[in-house]
């Protein structure tokens, strides 16, 4: 008898549950009036970076920092972020933004597509452009968004990532920075060429361009 009972001699710690892999979604927010390569390019990259699942483009409803009767319709702003992902396996389009009535905040977002999944089951990688981030104090409720979500800042021309150090560090924490290849491209810009008769190829994918010319958009828009 070596004074050890079976029960003891058995005896292993209790097996550690693996940690229960998380499903990483990228959400990428935007007015998308129209959807161009910086976008695809900011979403695709961090895809890759962060080793998202899927990434899904939220097209804004009444966007909070936009006059709204300068922007296009929620439908042919949807129809167009639609159109440019078709051919990405890993994008989805939500119209949770363009269905709620009144403005679209990202707080409020997050919070609804958290009930999407069971608790605790997935991470949020929110993906925005350096510009948009170091403007994050304005959002309603930026310490909650931080609290609810990676914070992907993509590189974006003209603004300097070293501006992200005067956060909050709240805020800070939440934040991940990624270089991208640089892409001078704005929407403003874009509409902007239409409205001078110039061209948009290479700029946005060929059926957004497609869209944009056949329902006429932008001719008389700045
Ligand atoms: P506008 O010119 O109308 O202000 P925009 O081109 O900035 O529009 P939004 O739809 O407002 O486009 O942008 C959605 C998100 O994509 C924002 O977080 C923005 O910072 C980011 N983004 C837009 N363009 C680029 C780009 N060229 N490179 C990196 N990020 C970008």
């Amino acid at each position: 008898n070596t004074g050890v009972s079976s029960r003891e001699e058995g005896h292993t710690n209790p097996p550690v549950p693996p940690e229960r892999a998380r499903r990483r979604i990228g959400i990428m927010g935007g007015t998308f009036d129209p959807i161009h390569y910086g976008h695809l390019l900011a979403a695709e990259e961090a895809y890759s970076a962060f080793h998202l699942d899927e990434v899904i483009f939220v097209p804004t409803g009444l966007p909070p920092h936009k006059q709204a009767d300068r922007v296009t319709s929620p439908e042919d702003r949807y129809a167009m972020t639609l159109l440019a992902t078709l051919d990405n396996a890993h994008s989805r389009v939500s119209r949770l933004e363009i269905e709620r009535r009144g403005s679209s905040h990202t707080v409020d977002t997050l919070r609804e597509m958290r009930h999407w999944y069971p608790p605790d089951s997935v991470e949020f990688f929110f993906i925005t452009g350096l510009d948009a981030v170091l403007e994050i104090l304005s959002w309603k409720n930026p310490q909650e968004v931080s609290g609810l979500c990676h914070l992907v800042a993509v590189s974006r021309p003209g603004y300097n990532p070293k501006k992200m150090e005067d956060l909050p560090e709240a805020v800070r924490r939440a934040i991940l920075p990624l270089e991208i290849p640089l892409l001078a491209i704005s929407s403003t810009e874009i509409r902007q060429r239409v409205t001078q008769g110039r061209s948009i190829r290479y700029l946005v994918p060929t059926p957004v361009a497609q869209y944009i010319e056949k329902k006429g958009l932008y001719r008389g828009k700045p």
